[in-house]
Order: C-alpha cells, then sequence, then structure tokens
C-alpha cells in the first residue's frame, strides 16, 4: 500500500472494514467495459479480495476462467475464483482448480453450484464440503464457501444447513460468504445458530444493494431470499424515479451495514453485478476512504485510447 494513504488508515470505522467485491463474466463488449470500470473504481476501496463468479455450463466455463485469471492478472487485488462441481467429473473440476493455481489464483469460493439440466448424473464431489478436502489436495487455497442465513432451499432443516456448514469448515474452508439478505436480524440469529454449533470462523454477510427491486424480488425467490414488503412496497412507489431509487438503495444498503457493525460484524461480502456506483456509495456512506493510486506512467500519456487503459484508471471516478 502507498505509504502516504497507510499512515493515515485504520483511525475510522470505515478504514477497519474488510470489503470484499463479487463480479461475473461478461457476457459482451459493452459488458466488458462495465466489468473493468467496476474494477477499477472499486479498487480504489482497497477491499481484501475480488472474487468472479463460475458457470461450468458450455462455453460459460472456459469463459469464467478466462474472466477469472484476467480480473486477477489486471488488478492489485487478491482475486478469489468460484469453482461448482455439482453435476462435473473429479478430474474435470480439479483441472480448473490447477489452472487457478497455474494463473497464481491462490483464492477459491469453493461451491457445489447447481446440475444443469439434462446433465449426466455424475457427482463426484458429492458437495462443497468434499470439493472443499480435493482442493486442499491441490493447493493450500484460501478457500471460502457459501452460508444461507435463510437456509438453504434444498437443507432438509436449518439446523443440518448449519451442521453442513460446520463440515464446510472442518474441511478447510476459511470463511463462508452469505447470500443476500435485508433484516439484519436474519443474519445475527444465523450467526448465533451458527457460533453455538461450533462455527469459529468468520461469517461474512452477502450484502445486494438494490439496483432493480423487481429483479431482486425474483432473485430473492429463486434462491430463497426474503426481501420485507415495507421495503420492497419503499422501492416499487419509487418504480418511475431512478433517482430516488438510486439513494433509497444507498440508503438502504448503508443502514443494513451499519445495524450489523453495531453488531461486531466487520466484513462485507458486496455483490455488485458488475456496477459501481451501489456498491461504492454505500462503502463511501460508511466511511470507507478511497486511496488515490499513483498514476502508472502507461496512462499518464495524454493521447491513450480507452482501449489499452488499464484497469487502475482513476478516473473511473468522475
Ligand atoms: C456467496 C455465493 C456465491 C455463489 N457463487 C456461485 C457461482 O459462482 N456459480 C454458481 O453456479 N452458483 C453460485 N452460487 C449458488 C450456489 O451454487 C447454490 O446455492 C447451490 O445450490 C449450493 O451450493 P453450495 O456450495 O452452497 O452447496 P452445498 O454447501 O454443498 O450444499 C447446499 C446445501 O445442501 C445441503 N447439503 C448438501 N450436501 C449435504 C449433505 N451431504 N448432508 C446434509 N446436507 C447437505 C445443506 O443444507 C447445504 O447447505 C453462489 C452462492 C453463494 C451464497
Amino acid at each position: 500500500m502507498d505509504k502516504l494513504v497507510s499512515k493515515y488508515r485504520g483511525s475510522r470505522l470505515g478504514d477497519r472494514l474488510k470489503l470484499s467485491f463479487e463480479y461475473f463474466p461478461p457476457k459482451s463488449v459493452t459488458m466488458e467495459r462495465r466489468l473493468w470500470r467496476t474494477v477499477g473504481q472499486l479498487e480504489l476501496l482497497n477491499p481484501s479480495f475480488f472474487t468472479v463468479t463460475y458457470r461450468a455450463t458450455g462455453t460459460d466455463r472456459q469463459q469464467s476462467m478466462d474472466t477469472i485469471a484476467a480480473v486477477a492478472k489486471e488488478s492489485k487485488i487478491p482475486t478469489a475464483g468460484h469453482l461448482t462441481c455439482a453435476g462435473e467429473k473429479r478430474e474435470e473440476v480439479d483441472k480448473v482448480a490447477r489452472f487457478f493455481r497455474e494463473n497464481g489464483i491462490r483464492r477459491i469460493v469453493a461451491l457445489r453450484g447447481d446440475a444443469r439440466d439434462g446433465a449426466p448424473p455424475v457427482d463426484e464431489y458429492a458437495g462443497a464440503a468434499e470439493l472443499v478436502e480435493g482442493l486442499l489436495k491441490i493447493a493450500d487455497f484460501d478457500i471460502s464457501v457459501a452460508a444461507y442465513p435463510e437456509t438453504h432451499p434444498l437443507a432438509l432443516s436449518e439446523t443440518d444447513d448449519i451442521n453442513y456448514l460446520k463440515r464446510k469448515f472442518d474441511a478447510g474452508a476459511r470463511r463462508a460468504l452469505t447470500q443476500f439478505f435485508f433484516d439484519p436480524d436474519v443474519f445475527l440469529r444465523f450467526r448465533d445458530k451458527a457460533q453455538r454449533a461450533g462455527i469459529d470462523k468468520p461469517i461474512v454477510p452477502g450484502i445486494l444493494p438494490i439496483h432493480d427491486i423487481e429483479r431482486v424480488i425474483a432473485f430473492g425467490e429463486r434462491c430463497g431470499a426474503s426481501i420485507p414488503t415495507a421495503l420492497a412496497t419503499r422501492f416499487l412507489r419509487l418504480k418511475d424515479d431512478p433517482r430516488g431509487q438510486y439513494h433509497l438503495a444507498v440508503e438502504q444498503g448503508a443502514l443494513l451495514c451499519e445495524q450489523l457493525i453495531r453488531e461486531g460484524v466487520d466484513a462485507f461480502h458486496f455483490y455488485t453485478l458488475n456496477q459501481t456506483d451501489l456498491s461504492f456509495a454505500v462503502c463511501r456512506q460508511l466511511g470507507t476512504r478511497v486511496e488515490y493510486l499513483p498514476m502508472p506512467a502507461k496512462i499518464s500519456q495524454p493521447s491513450v485510447n480507452v482501449s489499452e487503459r488499464s484497469s487502475f484508471g482513476v478516473d473511473a471516478i468522475q
């Protein structure tokens, strides 16, 4: 870290927060530009790590691997590749883990994933706990796993779900990143139950700033995350007022984080959906300082065109 910046860090609450940001592989040139803009801007908050999601289906697999490797290479922020195993042969999953290792990627978010329709029933890794064990035989990866404050939809019971999370930690995971939620009590109750089950490693709340209430409701229905009716109503009332929705989303995201901070939470995992503004604004609202990086010689030239610009572009903030 730049010495001048580090001298002043640590005295403000926002500087003590450990942040991580999640991206997904872009599907078009426009989306790719948006990804790099987002990476460039969120780097300025000096997060602990980035993560990039993974899809095992068809061409998505190669695209996921390429995006994970590109973000890891271009960014100064350590990057974790997500990796799923459902419906996959063990050798195929291990090959991706070796690809990560060979590309200097030391962090993995290890997931079972959801087997695609019509996929052959190969589940050589039975679930995420077995995957964590297998990955640690390949390299000493820093492994995160998923956790579900409102219980995974396929879990037999809440207790079973927490016991399975414990198995993932016992297998060697270092932290869990949660599914998104909007009620702080949902997370706090889950954290208490996890502690009572003997889990003593970090459970990092997943924060999804509400960029589009209808899409968020649909995501929630698919993955079992509830949206309080009063909150949904506030957003739906602002249907034709994008500026109002933006301000409400920042206010709601920051309030949720502040309520958790008061209960001792000091790390947050943001689902960015490759959009800069909301995650950035929520973190700024929490007092996270923006770190201005020294400008690399390459981009201080006046005639650099956009496609050559590195992901560290300070101008992205404007
Ligand atoms: C932070 C985060 C990131 C994600 N990233 C991706 C991604 O990049 N790509 C993607 O495709 N999906 C992703 N997902 C979605 C995830 O793949 C799905 O939620 C999937 O259904 C479960 O994956 P898991 O690793 O939690 O599974 P697991 O932890 O293996 O299992 C899920 C649940 O099933 C039950 N269970 C499983 N095995 C057992 C067992 N042996 N005994 C008892 N109970 C069991 C438990 O209740 C457990 O919590 C992500 C989810 C989160 C929260």
